[in-house]
């Protein structure tokens, strides 16, 4: 395969662990056959951001372009794309490409291919550089891992689906959550108050926990029935061996052995946050009524398509606070503090 030609677009990245994002001119390489070129409108802002500018994750390559909830309309298309045309509005999640052909990407669950290329932090098999994300003016995929976002959504607040949106979604699809099961949610930020959307809409009785008092008003009309103030070991009791599933987006270390003593026997509960350090886990919990601890990732592209279709006909969206490019410093220490409803969006029209 020869190098594609590149052109030059503006970005927002970080030189280093401890520098602060700013201005930079990266490559994108020109549309090939199967390529879709797309003029990004907004791109919402994901803790895994952070963690990847800062080289938490010990993966990070400078300079650092992260983003990867990606919303836009196509400016270009290269001679063999046959799903989109140019002005179609779309979205880019967490992947740009994948092996294809391993029984993870047959399936529909690119997210678990081992060649997987995610949308930052991978190598650009075109280029041979690394993938640089969504904190910038345009951004060139291949048709396969582009999405369609249904026209009746803000644009805006639909960003964050493409990563919040998709990682609570799957597992609440997966294990098949509905109506006549009691769901909790863990955790009121960017993905669990997407979770608390999700599991209303799929007719699950819903109970979000929080450490935060404060959130019981918010939850309520976000679709949480009840809620429950996790620090409180009578509430948690009132609730003992009653919840089918329990969806944990907490990325701080915690009390995972508090939530599977309220499972129901057979209960799962599945994480979607990612604390730095291992979780202690009792097997008495678990053990002791059959019990389930899962993990889940994002979703492959099909489920996807299939979650902002969803959102389309339910009018669901993320509850979004806009910000201009150049506050993104600002932005990710307000992340850190949870100071955010729910989601920062990045207005890409003010990168300049
Ligand atoms: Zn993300
Ligand atoms: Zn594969």
């Amino acid at each position: 395969m020869s190098k594609p030609r590149a052109y030059s677009v503006k970005a927002y990245s970080a030189a280093s662990a401890t520098s602060p994002l700013s201005g930079i001119s990266i490559s994108r390489r020109e549309p090939t056959e199967s390529d879709v070129q797309i003029s990004i409108l907004y791109c919402g802002v994901c803790h895994s951001d952070l963690h990847y500018v800062r080289n938490e994750w010990n993966f990070t390559q400078y300079p650092a372009v992260p983003g990867h909830e990606i919303v836009g309309k196509v400016t270009a298309v290269g001679s063999g794309v046959k799903k989109f045309k140019v002005g179609d509005t779309v979205g880019v999640g967490c992947l740009v490409d994948s092996c294809r052909t391993c029984p993870d990407c047959q399936a529909g669950l690119e997210q678990f291919c081992a060649g997987m290329v995610m949308t930052y932090g991978s190598m650009d098999r075109h280029l041979e550089a690394p993938t640089l994300g969504g904190y910038s003016q345009s951004i060139v995929v291949t048709e396969d891992f582009v999405l369609r976002i249904p026209s009746n959504l803000s644009l805006a607040a639909a960003a964050p689906l493409l990563c919040a949106g998709i990682t609570t979604y799957s597992p609440l699809r997966h294990w098949k959550v509905g109506p006549g099961q009691k769901v909790g949610v863990v955790g009121l930020g960017g993905l669990g108050h997407m979770g608390v959307k999700f599991a209303r809409a799929f007719g699950a009785h819903v109970v979000l926990f929080t450490t935060s008092p404060g959130k019981a008003a918010d939850a309520q009309r976000l679709g949480a029935h009840e809620v429950v103030v996790s620090k409180d070991e009578a509430q948690m009791a009132a609730h003992a061996g009653s919840f089918d599933f329990i969806l944990d987006t907490v990325s701080a270390t915690h009390d995972i052995n508090a939530y599977f003593n309220l499972l129901k026997r057979d209960g799962n509960l599945v994480l979607v946050g990612a604390p730095e350090k291992p979780l202690p886990v009792a097997a008495f919990p678990l053990i002791f009524r059959r019990r389930s601890f899962s993990g889940s990732l994002i979703g492959g592209l099909p489920e996807t398509q299939e979650m902002l279709d969803f959102c389309g006909k339910h009018n669901i969206t993320s509850d979004i606070e806009m910000i201009k490019m150049d506050q993104i410093n600002t932005a990710y220490e307000r992340m850190l503090k949870s100071d955010v409803k729910y989601r920062f969006v990045i207005d890409m029209a003010s990168l300049k």
